[in-house]
């Protein structure tokens, strides 16, 4: 069933709440120990609302768009007295005293989140294999990674734990991890989901978005989480959602581009793999017989989106992570001084990967460095935002794969940083624009693994991302 159809379902007293949850608990019983999609499951939290929600429904009381549908929350986002730790060792007992705001929005609109899923330590990585809770495993092959960082809650969606998802995206971590384990998932605009209780990454790229197995689902879903929020300052004001309204809408006349650069063309990125370039071609193919005006693009500074995103976003993790101090939160190794403990609790808590960035970060925005690299980096985001509006003057949308390849094996990737970084190169453009992304599955690889296609839409024209997923969701 989907999300939406549990939600009508137990409005309407059909099935209880509780025993939508109880099942799903079952199955992540059964088939968890396997994944490792999660970092701990709330079974009782779960049962006592999901009871909360039959009592309501039982009583004639108003219950949410979600009521009775489980969700995985992705352990980067705070959630009040329930551990939160972002996989990483360092904020080991760490609750957090208040809840995220998209926490929050989706208990009031009655979806029952059943636990916390693994990640990438603090979002850094591609394939969930950088936690220190071990890596998560793709449901459709489990010798290969879910993708990353939110693969614990794509994971969750394709194996049916949950109908919904909540991860975040700072460079592909929604889209990505969406390709690899045919789901669906978004990037919103960046300000329009509030990122209150959101563990910061990189502060100028980290978006809250949604993860469903269809493309309405995720659109409800996107509804629900999307909108002004006052403890947010990044939050745009006045956004109306209405990603549900336009999933009927067809593309009749609508003009698509596809990304020269990152589709395969000459001159573009290097790397992408044939039968993800296949099932892309097919999909452009699919939204011209619906209608659609398709045309290729030319976006050049695309190919460089790769490079300024590694100087962006460790530059401001690095200053983010700073907090870590073994002062304020989880995490203390006792020293002689306070920089000794510092120094300790940083050395334990913190694993290679989440170093490498911190070191890159700080390198880059070092005196005498901070022009030559992290400086270039934001000339060229500002160069990417300028291409991005002339083309948008001539496109309604733009269709790129998500990813080069479908998932890899476990292990493939980890000893070499770049081929990992490699994974973001289609989806790390919308980050620095700060515009719009869906990743919807289309069709297999060679191997037999889902491919992600990806359609991105200028800032605030979110659900036009949703419209043409739609189209692309019934083509495939
Ligand atoms: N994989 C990218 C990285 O490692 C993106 C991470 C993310 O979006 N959180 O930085």
């Amino acid at each position: 069933m989907s999300a939406l159809e549990i939600a009508a379902a137990v409005r309407s007293g059909e099935r209880s709440a509780l025993d939508v949850v109880e099942e799903h608990l079952t199955l992540i019983e059964a088939r968890d120990p396997g994944l490792n999609a999660y970092n701990l499951v709330t079974a009782e939290g779960a049962r006592a609302q999901a009871a909360a929600i039959d009592a309501a429904v039982s009583a004639g009381e108003p219950v949410g768009r979600f009521a009775g549908v489980p969700l995985a929350t992705k352990d980067n986002m705070c959630t009040r007295g329930i551990p939160t730790t972002c996989s990483s060792r360092i904020l080991e007992g760490w609750r957090p005293p208040y809840d995220a705001t998209v926490v929050t929005r989706l208990r009031e609109a009655g979806a029952v989140s059943v636990g916390k899923t693994n990640l990438d330590e603090f979002a850094m990585g591609s394939s969930t294999e950088h936690s220190a809770f071990g890596p998560t495993r793709n449901p459709h092959d489990p010798s290969r990674v879910p993708g990353g960082s939110s693969g614990g809650t794509a994971a969750s969606v394709a194996a049916g734990f949950t109908p919904l998802g909540i991860g975040s995206d700072t460079g592909g971590s929604i889209r990505q991890p969406a390709a690899f384990c045919g789901v669906v998932g978004m990037k919103p605009t960046y300000g329009v989901v509030s990122r209150y209780g959101l563990v910061a990454l990189a502060s100028s790229l980290d978006q809250v978005g949604p993860f469903a197995a269809n493309v309405a689902d995720a659109a409800a879903l996107f509804d629900v989480i999307a909108g002004h929020d006052p403890l947010d300052s990044t939050s745009i004001r006045d956004f109306e959602p209405t990603a549900q309204a336009v999933l009927e809408a067809g593309v009749d006349g609508l003009r698509v581009g596809v990304v020269k650069e990152l589709a395969g063309g000459s001159g573009g990125v290097p790397g992408l793999a044939a039968d993800v370039l296949a099932r892309t071609a097919e999909a452009v193919e699919a939204l011209a017989a619906a209608g659609a005006v398709v045309d290729e693009v030319s976006v050049p500074s695309s190919t460089l989106g790769l490079s300024a995103y590694y100087l962006v976003m460790p530059a401001e993790a690095s200053s983010n992570l700073a907090r870590y101090d073994g002062i304020r939160y989880g995490l203390r190794v006792d020293g002689a001084t306070t920089a000794e403990m510092t120094t300790a609790t940083r050395t334990a808590g913190f694993g290679t990967e989440v170093k490498r960035r911190i070191m890159l970060g700080t390198y880059a925005l070092s005196a005498g460095y901070c022009d030559a690299f992290y400086g270039k980096a934001l000339k060229v985001r500002t160069m990417m935002l300028e291409d991005f509006a002339r083309v948008y003057e001539r496109f309604d949308v733009l269709v790129t794969p998500t990813t080069p390849t479908t998932a890899f094996e476990l292990g493939a990737r980890t000893q070499d940083p770049l081929t990992m970084y490699v994974n973001d190169v289609c989806t790390i453009p919308s980050n620095l624009t700060g515009h719009p992304a869906i990743s919807v599955p289309f069709g297999v690889g060679d191997d037999g693994m889902p491919v992600g296609v990806q359609v991105l839409a200028p800032a605030s024209h979110d659900a036009q991302t949703f419209r043409v997923a739609a189209v692309l969701e019934a083509a495939a």
